[in-house]
């Protein structure tokens, strides 16, 4: 008998030996075995738009989409884990998002946009957000909330002098309007205090959880006016003397993005930094209304990020001598993924498309 052969007579008189418990366990064996040596099916490839909404964006908002994400492959990807060790931002990626240009991407020469932009702004956000959902905050507060409150707050002179800058990232914007003690509260209970004097106003008061505060060269600070109550908008210059402010230290998540505990402490603005059409905080809601889906955008770029690490490493990772792909009970857990995330994208795209008809409203 040759190497390999087997000998069926002596395999007979062993098998006619067994129990009834040992003989399961050939049938067992043999089961595995044969599952094992049908061949492969194809791996299906690692992709989170499972309902190709892709092939309903325009080529310009492809375009977007595709740039940024091979920006935060190259750029982010590589850094990512040390900077959230470290709990600081990567300085030097402001730089390299200037020349990637995004902001000519999605804003015009005059600070206004077109609405196929809209989507190609939450298009960026998420793309960012699936890589590293803090330097999508750090982008969501300069390019969203900032530039926003200028464009939709500012006077004609204000978004000439400002936007073209802002889109450049020649200057870093922040956004301050939660404070210490209020969050959610703001409309009401705003205590930061605005007083005007001559062609001045004096700002006194602390906002906390700033994003960007700590390196941005513009502040937009959201104050009650003491003269009639109304919440107003002002353009805070950082290099301004009454303008101090502090990393907030350990946070447990988004530790990319910087956050700043701000005090202001008589802070003299000019007249004409006021943002001009904001006089109550009507108007600050209408920023907080235009960047809303942004988050909800943000969201979902985290989840396509986990998704498709997740269907990656239980594709490679053996356990029992299979991929851990092969489990049904795994295979549940990442359709639940994908299922939520094609709900989620749905849902999300319906939002861009009202906001971009101007119809999106808050409920
Ligand atoms: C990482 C990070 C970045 C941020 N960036 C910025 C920024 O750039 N600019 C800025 O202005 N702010 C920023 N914020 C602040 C953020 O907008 C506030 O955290 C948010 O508005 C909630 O406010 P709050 O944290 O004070 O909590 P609040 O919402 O005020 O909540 C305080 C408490 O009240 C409870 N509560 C709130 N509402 C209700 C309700 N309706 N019913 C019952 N209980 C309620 C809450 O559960 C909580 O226990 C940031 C925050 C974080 C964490």
């Amino acid at each position: 008998m040759t190497p390999g052969e087997t000998n069926l007579d002596a395999l007979l008189a062993r098998l006619s030996r067994l129990g009834p418990a040992e003989l399961k366990q050939v049938q067992a064996h043999l089961a595995r075995q044969q599952q094992d040596a049908r061949p492969a099916r194809e791996l299906p490839p690692v992709n989170s738009d499972f309902y190709d909404l892709a092939s309903t964006l325009t080529e310009r908002q492809r375009r977007v989409q595709e740039k940024v994400r091979a920006f935060m492959h190259a750029e982010v990807a590589p850094i990512a884990n040390e900077y959230w060790a470290r709990g600081e931002f990567p300085r030097q990626l402001i730089g390299k998002f200037r020349k990637l240009g995004l902001g000519r991407d999605l804003w015009r020469e005059d600070g206004t946009r077109d609405p196929e932009d809209v989507l190609a702004g939450f298009l960026a956000s998420m793309e960012m957000a699936r890589v590293d959902p803090s330097v999508a905050t750090f982008f969501g507060v300069h390019n969203g909330l900032a530039s926003l409150s200028i464009l939709l707050c500012g006077s004609e002179a204000q978004r000439r002098e400002w936007m073209p800058r802002m889109r450049d990232l020649d200057v870093i914007g922040a956004f301050a309007l939660t404070e210490p003690l209020v969050g959610s509260g703001t409309a009401g209970g705003l205590t930061t205090t605005a007083r005007r004097e001559g062609d001045t106003w004096v700002l006194n008061g602390e906002k906390k959880w700033i994003g960007n505060a700590t390196l941005a060269d513009v502040v937009v600070v959201w104050a009650r006016d003491v003269a009639d109550n109304q919440v107003k908008g002002f353009l805070v210059r950082t290099e301004n003397p009454g303008y101090h402010v502090e990393k907030i230290e350990g946070k447990v998540a988004l530790r990319i993005v910087e956050n700043g505990h701000i005090t202001l402490t008589g802070c003299r603005v000019p007249e004409t930094d006021r943002l001009q059409n904001a006089n109550s905080f009507k108007d600050t809601a209408n920023v907080l209304r235009a960047t809303r889906a942004g988050v909800a955008w943000m969201a979902l770029g985290c989840a396509m990020g986990a998704y498709e690490l997740t269907l990656k490493y239980s594709q490679e990772r053996q356990q029992f001598g299979r991929p851990i792909a092969k489990f049904q009970l795994v295979q549940n857990h990442i359709v639940k993924m994908l299922g939520n995330i094609t709900a989620v994208q749905t849902m999300v795209m319906r939002l861009a498309q009202l906001q971009a008809e101007g119809r999106l409203r808050d409920e």
